[in-house]
């Protein structure tokens, strides 16, 4: 029998040095019994601009990657270089894994379907119907996406760049016309949160960096659930005062370990363990 060459994955983007990324996957490859090995592709140490990740994908197809991750600020760049694309990546214009599977690379999205399946597991049961998002980046984008996706039928979006979330409320209600998706102001979330499902928070506030809570937390209810995608530290100030208020809360973990899981099955094949996953996660951000 023919022993398959080890797996051979890497993540393309900025600052990718402290990612916790391609420890996840060499450990979960390790347990599995797999040899794999994931390297950083960080552009500022290679000295390449974002626009020549087209050029690093042919290089990695040829010297024989199975798959790549990719991160700021390659995930719209790299679109235009792929043979094909999973059809919620496609959605979002954003790839954050690609794959190279017979001399073809496809790409996926796994931030959108982590939140999916972070939130399924960490809020069981949760109702979805109505949500508030606080911030329109690259990952409340995603997260967006997968609440729509989720069942949410009517969704806010608040971003302190007002221009941001009217864009992305636009381009959601496009793409999917069935769900009421709106651009709204902090001012009115003092109206949004009594009759919310549940808040999710997409902003850097609450990093260890950006400390603090986005908005008045005063305005949590034990009806609503909230949710955090920030997950430097696991425990924001946010998630502390959800607590108090008597909300179920969910942790940026979630997220994190799923986008990782999703992308491990995606570029080497073999179904991870995600408790074993999260259960190294949480190790290394404690
Ligand atoms: P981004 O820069 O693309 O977007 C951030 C958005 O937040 C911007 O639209 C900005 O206008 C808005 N914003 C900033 N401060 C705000 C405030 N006080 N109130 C309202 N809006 C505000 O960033 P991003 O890539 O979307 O990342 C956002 C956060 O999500 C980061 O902390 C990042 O670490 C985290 N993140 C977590 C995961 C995960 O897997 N858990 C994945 C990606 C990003």
């Amino acid at each position: 029998m023919t022993q398959r060459p080890p797996y051979l994955a890497g993540l393309i983007g900025t600052g990718v040095g402290p990612s916790l990324t391609p420890a996840l996957h060499m450990a979960e490859g390790r347990a599995q019994g797999l040899e794999y090995v994931y390297r950083t592709l960080d552009l500022n140490v290679l000295g390449l601009s974002p626009e020549q990740v087209g050029e690093m994908l042919t290089w990695a197809r040829r010297l024989g990657y199975d798959g790549l991750n990719i991160t700021h600020p390659c995930k719209q760049l790299v679109v235009g270089h792929l043979d094909d694309i999973d059809a919620s990546a496609r959605t979002l214009g954003a790839v954050n894994t690609v794959v190279f599977r017979d001399g073809r690379a496809v790409g996926y999205n796994t931030d959108t379907t982590g939140f999916a399946h972070g939130f399924a597991e960490g809020l069981p049961g949760a109702a979805t119907g109505s949500v508030v998002l606080v911030g329109a980046g690259g990952a409340g984008t995603a997260v967006a996406d997968a609440l729509l996706r989720l069942g949410t039928a009517h969704l806010s979006i608040v971003d302190l760049d007002v221009d941001r979330a009217s864009t992305l409320a636009h381009e959601l209600t496009d793409r999917h016309p069935d769900a009421r998706v709106e651009a709204s102001s902090f001012d009115k979330l003092s109206v949004l949160l009594p009759n919310t499902d549940g808040l999710v928070h997409a902003t850097p506030t609450g990093m260890a960096e950006h400390p603090g809570v986005a908005f008045d937390t005063a305005l949590l209810h034990p009806d609503m659930w909230v949710a955090d995608i920030v997950y430097r530290p696991l425990d924001t100030a946010l998630l502390q005062a959800a607590r108090a208020a008597g909300c179920r809360t969910l942790d940026g973990g979630h997220m994190a370990v799923y986008q990782a899981v999703d992308a491990f099955a995606l570029i080497t094949g073999v179904a991870p363990d995600a408790a074993r996953m999260s259960a190294h996660f949480r190790d290394l951000v404690s």
